[in-house]
């Protein structure tokens, strides 16, 4: 049987077991010291997982906010850790075409999402939405395309139960663990964080023992449309070549590759982000 020698985890914070609330999230609340606990068991649990499945090297990119959610000496010592921010490739850091496989755990649905906990994407202050193609694309659709960009097929998926369902829609085959059920943005009913621990385990293993999905790949040259929250951000954004205004809050480029794309996204986000900081 095939047996992938290195993968790659991407580990998101909103679709941890247990966690509900922006406050969780932010590492200026007191209630985040729980919260990074849960997201390093998470992680740990999914490092286990692959080390079961005959996994060699494990590289994690910790990809919430500041990306300084996981405390080095708590996360497993068979990972490599990518830590802090900004990164070349933000929540994907670390990505490239040596790997056999792309892991993505704590992932929550892209904005809008009906039954979505803590539903954004990329910036839940600065970003409405996003299309790659025509194709509404939340951080799942996004980041397993630059995985496919590389060769790496997207295998599994650890999040609440829309980013499951998501997750499925753009990568037919891949393997997913439910740890929780939103019945709202901001609520949801969650299992016990060991327990969801025990299922990342078998469902990494699980996803790691069996034939891969086919890596996602989007069509080039590759369209990004950028809806912002405000028209003070197309305002700023208007100012990078490659975008064109579509209107009030609507940017829209073209870029040859997918890897040009999604870096004319982040800044897009990143500029636009800073136009309402004033
Ligand atoms: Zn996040």
């Amino acid at each position: 049987m095939y047996k992938p020698g290195r993968v790659f985890i991407s580990i998101d914070m909103e679709g941890i077991s247990g966690i509900v609330n922006w406050v969780e999230v932010d590492r200026n609340n007191s209630e985040y010291a729980f919260a990074r606990k849960l997201m390093v068991g998470d992680l740990n649990a999914a490092v286990e997982g692959a080390l079961e499945a005959g996994v060699k090297e494990i590289v994690v990119s910790d990809a919430h906010g500041g990306m300084r959610n996981m405390r080095p000496e708590d996360v497993h010592e068979a990972a490599y850790l990518v830590r802090g921010s900004p990164k070349p490739n933000g929540m994907m850091e670390g990505i490239d075409d040596s790997f056999d496989a792309a892991l993505y755990v704590g992932y929550h649905s892209m904005k809008g999402t009906v039954n979505g906990i803590l539903c954004h994407t990329i910036s839940g202050s600065a970003v409405d939405g996003v299309s790659i193609n025509g194709r509404e694309t939340g951080e799942f659709g996004l980041n397993s395309a630059l995985a496919g960009f590389y060769g790496v097929p997207s295998v599994f998926l650890a999040g609440d139960y829309a980013a499951t369902k998501e997750a499925e829609a753009f990568v037919p085959g891949v393997t997913t663990a439910a740890v929780k059920w939103a019945v709202g943005r901001y609520s949801a009913k969650c299992l016990h964080p060991n327990e969801s621990g025990k299922l990342i385990t078998a469902k990494v293993k699980e996803a790691l023992s069996k034939p891969f999905p086919e890596p996602r790949c989007v069509e080039e040259p590759v369209e990004v449309k950028l809806r912002f929250t405000s028209s003070t951000m197309c305002d700023i954004v208007s100012l990078i070549p490659s975008f064109k205004r579509v209107d009030g809050r609507t940017m829209r480029g073209e870029y040859v590759d997918y890897q040009t794309a999604i870096n004319a996204l982040r800044a897009g986000i990143y500029l636009g982000g800073a136009a309402e900081r004033r």
